[in-house]
């Protein structure tokens, strides 16, 4: 299984894409990008929603 995630789906204009064996996997690369990139400190319940719903499980 893999799990995919572009931040583009979310609207963003931004070019990260990240991939993991599962969305646990990808959830805390997602994460770290969100922190670095897009200076979001804390990720709140709706946005998570906004994430989960956007990664794609192949
Ligand atoms: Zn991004």
């Amino acid at each position: 299984m893999k799990a995919t995630f572009e931040c583009k789906d979310l609207g963003m204009a931004c070019d990260f894409k990240a991939e993991a064996g599962s969305k646990d996997e990808l959830m805390p690369k997602i994460v770290e990008h969100a922190k670095t990139a897009h200076g979001m400190e804390t990720i709140d319940e709706e946005m998570k929603g906004k994430v989960v719903s956007a990664i794609k499980v192949l």
